[in-house]
């Protein structure tokens, strides 16, 4: 059996969404991401980011921001003693743009290209995984992967909650106000299963 991992979506799950983060400084981490993070990393679930970044198709930014971006976000959860175990993003966008950007990829979510790549990677089993992120396409995501579902009501969360919700093919397993909310709901429900690996 793989390992677990808590699939994490970038903008509005673990950092304010402000549109595109089409610059250092607009990137800040939500409150309690940290620390919530912190707790993936004490009991061994692998933290890993899943992002659609299609400002680089779009010619907000370049792809090399995301690695900038991405350096801040590692060093802002490192000075609280977190870390993430992978980071996989998709800078690609299906009509807009030019090429090599423009393209109908396999990676932008709910595709599954990147899942599939983090598996390999990082030898992970979706199947007994989670992934929590606050818009509808984060949740149909978590279904093709067959991993459960949280919504955040961070981000877009609240207002796809409460006005996209019934356009959803899928629905979340659970609705936490936050990513803090949904990591202590996950490790809740775990300490609830019976003892499928080792004991705590
Ligand atoms: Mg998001
Ligand atoms: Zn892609």
């Amino acid at each position: 059996m793989g390992n677990r991992a808590v699939f994490l979506d970038r903008d509005g799950t673990i950092n304010e969404e402000v549109g595109y983060v089409n610059h250092l400084e607009r990137f800040h981490l939500l409150p309690r991401v940290a620390q919530a993070i912190r707790l993936l990393n004490q009991h061994e679930w692998k933290a890993v980011v899943i992002t659609n970044q299609s400002g680089v198709a779009r010619g907000y930014f370049p792809e090399s921001l995301i690695h900038q971006v991405h350096q801040k976000m590692k060093d802002l959860l490192k000075k609280d003693g977190a870390h993430l175990d992978g980071i996989y993003y998709c800078p690609h966008h299906p009509d807009i743009g030019i090429p090599p950007y423009r393209q109908k990829c396999r990676c932008r979510k709910p595709s599954t290209g990147l899942i599939e790549e983090a598996v390999k990677e990082l030898d992970l089993d979706p199947s007994q995984s989670y992934m929590v992120g606050d818009r509808g396409r984060d949740i149909e995501f978590a279904h093709q992967i067959r991993a459960k579902a949280i919504l955040v009501l961070t981000g877009y969360g609240r207002g796809e909650w409460e006005y996209s919700r019934d356009q959803w093919k899928v629905k979340p397993e659970h609705v936490a106000e936050d990513l803090f909310e949904a990591v202590q709901w996950i490790l809740y429900q775990e300490s609830n299963r019976p003892n499928l690996g080792k004991g705590e």
